[in-house]
């Protein structure tokens, strides 16, 4: 036998095992949380400050399962050549519900054929927990406009929402573990948003005015073409070794 796995194969592992966890653990939360709000229900009043606290930290974990782990899945380290305009379509066909719920708009517009190399699960991660951030900044009425182009050779896309906005000090910590300023948030978003956008080849950038909103911007590598059919040469698509 070879006792001895390779450093990447082992986080493969790690990330893998993570993925079926968060999968495995949101369902028991889920019930739990139902049968608490059941309880509450038939409890007597001065319980209920004890139903609340015991439903928001199950809230919380689920929350930490959504930003850390969600869309993390054994074909995670799969790098492939994406369209960026169809990835974006099914980003939208997700969160549109939400958006609906939030009454915000949210609204897409992109150039077809931009092309890159990327996971479409993590990119999904990845924008959800940016889309998320713009609701949760914008409340009630807000306005969020996704849009993507091409510019020279890179595919630019911009979020920008007319929510709270961040004074500079803020925008300078963004991405730092924990850093949140929500009453529930676990400041895990962006670091794992920062991390897949890098990992991608892409980079991502913050503008803020503080009450007026924020644009982020991300870039990638535009890919010329799609290579035909081949799969591509999986050149050690995780590179967090
Ligand atoms: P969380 O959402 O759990 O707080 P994140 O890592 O997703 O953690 O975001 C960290 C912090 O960055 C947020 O608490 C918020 O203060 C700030 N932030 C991120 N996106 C926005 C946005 N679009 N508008 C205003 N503030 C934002
Ligand atoms: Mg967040």
């Amino acid at each position: 036998y070879n006792h001895r796995l390779e450093r990447t194969e082992k986080l493969k592992i790690i990330s893998d095992l993570a993925a079926s966890v968060a999968h495995e653990v949101r369902n028991p939360l889920q019930v739990t949380r139902g049968f608490l709000q059941l309880l509450a229900g038939k409890s007597e009043e001065k319980n209920k400050p004890y139903f609340d606290l015991a439903t928001n930290e199950l809230d919380r974990a689920s929350a930490i399962i959504t930003d850390f782990l969600t869309f993390a899945k054994p074909e995670m380290d799969t790098i492939v050549i994406l369209d960026l305009a169809e990835e974006l379509k099914k980003i939208e066909a997700m969160m549109s519900p939400l958006a609906a719920m939030h009454g915000t708009v949210l609204a897409f517009s992109s150039e077809s054929d931009l092309l890159f190399e990327g996971n479409s699960s993590k990119l999904k991660q990845a924008f959800i927990n940016m889309i998320k951030n713009s609701f949760e900044a914008t409340g009630m009425n807000g306005r969020i406009d996704v849009s993507a182009f091409r510019e020279k050779d890179e595919i630019v896309v911009r979020i920008q929402d007319d929510g709270e906005g961040m004074e500079e000090d803020q925008v300078a910590k963004l991405g730092t573990p924990f850093f949140s300023t929500k009453a529930k948030g676990t400041g895990l978003g962006l670091m794992v948003t920062f991390r897949i956008i890098e990992v991608m080849k892409g980079t991502i950038a913050f503008h803020s005015v503080k009450s007026q909103g924020t644009e982020v911007t991300i870039r990638f590598p535009l890919v010329a073409r799609r290579a035909e059919q081949a799969p591509p040469e999986e050149e050690d698509g995780n590179r967090q070794a």
